[in-house]
């Protein structure tokens, strides 16, 4: 619950703790890229391995508010509730709990607290605390506190967790406080952030009331008394605001802090209140799928989306962790989730945010650049997962060896560009991005003559995290190939477009014509690893000559097989942990013939345990595609309940961001049926049990579509809300829209 209740708004988390404080799992107020680093120390160590951990580090906690009445305090866990709700309000972006705690003398109190992280204002939250004593007077004691909190847990053996600190991180450096307010200045021990965090509050009650300031260098607190009289509400409105950074003093960061701090107090809770609403009215409005037959689905959609809302709206320069800022999960670091589960939903609803984060990994480019040196390549190699742009994976054969994750960051790059038209990003920060990453996988393959003089990328580790190291992996050399094909497209158009930008950019990188005809050379001759008796893509090279991995006496209990069966054991097995052939022939679907795509799911689908979150709705989009109608189903109803039916049983650390991308594209390529190869938009609706009709919007160059499938009447309608002329296809028809004016056109439900 304090992860599915978790607010954030992609710079501030909070996860749902209670405002008493207990009970409790884990607590956590983060802030995106707040870490403490951490020499990664090998027992035994070799060159290029990555030397610096990152762990995201909980700021202090501003929720508590603890409530006296007669001098009693209230503990819900031993507390008589009378009443007791809690709801997260999709629409309005609060967090809302509404409790009667029946005391033993007969006295009923009635507690409502509301909680938002403002999507407007990304350095602010708030609490709106409400106590009404419903039958009797009674002085009422209310304690609000800003307060260092302790570490994470860590959890044992599973390397999904996060980190604890042997020492405290979070270095106290100041504090300011008086009447209402207290501003609490903190350093990481290590990595040096600085930040400034501050709570303001606002009373409102017909008696009088008395506010005591409390606070110390370790704590903000702020005591207020009331002589509280039955029938009437004692409210305390208490914000929030957060400020770091890598560079700034203490003093600087304070200063923010005071300012927002007043600009929220003007505002108050409501004010605030009415801006989320607003804000949400807007995101929903371009972003909302509507579910027609099944309010389960529907609400389950609406949750996915909501959370991977809060996980990017406001990231604005930074990155976005795989577990958006509801948990410490993966210590709060950025993957290619992003690119590849979580961009195709902002590229079609707020391409801007798309943009941004695509700005980020162009920011990274110089670590990058380092980091293919350090690993003896050319070019640039991303970090498998970082925070700060260095590589922080300890564990090389599941991490540094994913160099996919170049190609995925293209991938996504040149997928915001065909959707958007933004060229101008592709000439500017994107041409860099694609020299450095093609540089890097011509160094990375050779051309083999065992196979036939092609191009060969060998110890590399695909998106299936239980075949490591491998040679030719298959999705690999495919996305390689788009990747090094888009960087000569590019080049070659700019050289003979933009021959200024080209000059720069041949100064900046020193590119030069041979450099770009040797990468269409190595993408046209790539190799494709493929078993011509069994007529399927082989993963990798040696994948067929892996032993069958047992499924039949393999028990429930033991997966994830991560954490029942050593790395090794699991590599010399057929045994697959998530998607990997099965996405390349959902990104590159357009590059396999429909009978080909059928012969590779029919075999590696079996062998697919699904063990990583990001599985399932790849699966559930091929299932789709291939007519599996009901497998197609049962996979997306399994993401959307991923974190909500806590399925892989790791909820309390966060929720999975890229399985609830997953969602959004299992619905919209999946049920919908859409594809978008090379920027032109296609449907074809299947629809599935219990989904009576979709209703969708997407945002294509600056134009708004509505999609309207109606299962029923077999017919799917396009409207052009917003823009001037979109032309997308439905099944093998070209539509024309214009705006304004809907296009039906039937399909076989
Ligand atoms: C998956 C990776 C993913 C990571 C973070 C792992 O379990 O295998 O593909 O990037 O989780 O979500």
């Amino acid at each position: 619950m304090e992860t599915l209740f978790a607010l954030a708004n992609g710079y501030l988390g909070i996860r749902g703790t209670f405002e008493e404080g207990t009970p409790v799992f884990q607590k956590g107020s983060l802030i995106n890229g707040f870490h403490e680093t951490w020499p990664i120390v090998y027992p035994e160590s070799a060159f290029g391995y990555a030397r610096t951990g990152q762990t995201i580090v909980n700021v202090p906690d501003g929720t508590l508010i603890r409530l006296y009445v007669d001098d009693e305090p209230f503990d819900l866990a031993q507390a008589t509730l009378l009443n007791y709700e809690r709801t997260l309000n999709m629409q309005t972006g609060i967090l809302e709990r509404d409790v009667i705690w029946g005391k033993g003398s007969g006295k009923r109190i009635r507690i409502r607290s509301r909680r938002l992280v403002s999507f407007e204002h990304r350095h602010v939250a708030a609490v709106s605390y409400e106590v009404t004593l419903l039958n009797a007077d009674a002085p009422i004691v209310i304690s609000s506190e800003l307060v260092y909190q302790e570490e994470t847990r860590p959890v044992e053996g599973d390397q999904r967790g996060s980190r604890a600190f042997a020492e405290r991180v979070l270095l106290p450096q100041g504090l300011q406080a008086c009447g209402g307010k207290a501003i609490l200045t903190t350093m990481t021990r290590t990595s040096r952030m600085t930040l400034a965090c501050g709570m303001e509050h606002v009373v409102e009650t017909d008696g009088s009331y008395d506010l005591e300031n409390q606070s110390s260098n370790e704590r903000g607190r702020v005591l207020l008394s009331v002589n509280g009289i039955a029938g009437q509400t004692v409210r305390l409105t208490k914000l929030l605001t957060y400020h770091d950074s890598r560079h700034a003093e203490v003093d600087e960061l304070a200063e923010r802090a005071e300012r927002a701090l007043e600009r929220a107090r003007g505002l108050g809770f409501d004010g605030l209140a009415a801006g989320q609403h607003a804000y949400l009215g807007t995101f929903w409005d371009r972003a909302d799928i509507e579910v027609r037959g099944d309010i389960e689905l529907q609400q389950a959609v609406r949750f996915n989306i909501f959370h991977i809302h809060q996980a990017s709206a406001r990231t604005d320069g930074m990155g976005l962790p795989a577990k958006g800022l509801t948990g410490h999960g993966y210590e709060g670091h950025y993957f290619w989730d992003t690119e590849i589960y979580v961009l195709p939903f902002l590229i079609y609803t707020s391409p801007q945010l798309a943009r941004n984060l695509l700005r980020f990994r162009y920011r990274m480019l110089d670590a990058a650049r380092k980091r293919a040196r350090e690993v003896n390549q050319e070019g640039a190699l991303f970090p498998w997962r970082t925070i700060n742009g260095e590589e922080a994976s300890a564990y090389y054969a599941a991490g540094t060896a994913q160099y996919h994750i170049n190609a995925d960051i293209i991938f996504a790059l040149m997928k915001y560009v065909e959707v958007t038209g933004d060229s101008a990003f592709l000439h500017q920060e994107g041409a860099e991005m694609l020299i450095e990453t093609a540089r890097m996988w011509r160094s990375l393959g050779f051309y083999s003559a065992r196979a036939n003089g092609q191009f060969c990328i060998n110890g590399v580790t695909g998106p299936d995290e239980y075949n490591t190291v491998v040679n030719n992996n298959a999705f690999t050399n495919l996305m390689a190939r788009e990747n090094l094909r888009a960087a000569a497209t590019t080049l070659q158009e700019i050289r003979a477009n933009h021959p200024d930008r080209f000059a720069g950019l041949a100064h900046d990188t020193g590119l030069s014509d041979s450099e770009i005809a040797e990468w269409q050379a190595a993408a046209d001759r790539m190799y494709v690893p493929y078993d011509e008796a069994a007529g399927i893509h082989l993963q990798d090279d040696e994948f067929l000559s892996k032993k069958p991995w047992d499924f039949a006496n393999t028990s429930a209990d033991q997966y994830p097989l991560l954490l029942h069966f050593h790395p090794l054991v699991i590599y010399r097995h057929n045994v697959v942990k998530q998607a990997d052939i099965v996405l390349a022939m959902f990104l590159l679907g357009n590059t396999f013939p429909l009978e080909q795509k059928r012969r590779n799911f029919d075999y590696y689908d079996p062998l697919t345990t699904g063990d990583s979150s990001l599985s399932v709705s790849i699966q559930s989009i091929l299932a789709m595609e291939l007519g599996y109608r009901d497998k197609a189903i049962e996979y997306l109803r399994y993401g959307l309940w991923m974190d909500l039916a806590d399925f892989h049983a790791n909820v309390e650390q966060g929720c999975h961001i890229a399985s609830m991308g997953g969602t959004w594209m299992a619905v919209v390529y999946g049920v919908a049926g859409m594809r978008d190869h090379g920027g032109r938009i296609t449907f074809d609706p299947r629809l599935g049990k219990r989904i009576e009709g979709l209703r969708f919007h997407l945002t294509s160059r600056g134009q708004l579509l509505t999609v309207d499938i109606e299962g029923r009447k077999g017919q799917a309608t396009y409207l052009l809300r917003e823009g001037s002329g979109l032309t997308i296809g439905h099944l093998d028809e070209e539509l024309k829209l214009e705006p304004g004016k809907p296009v039906s056109r039937a399909f076989k439900s």
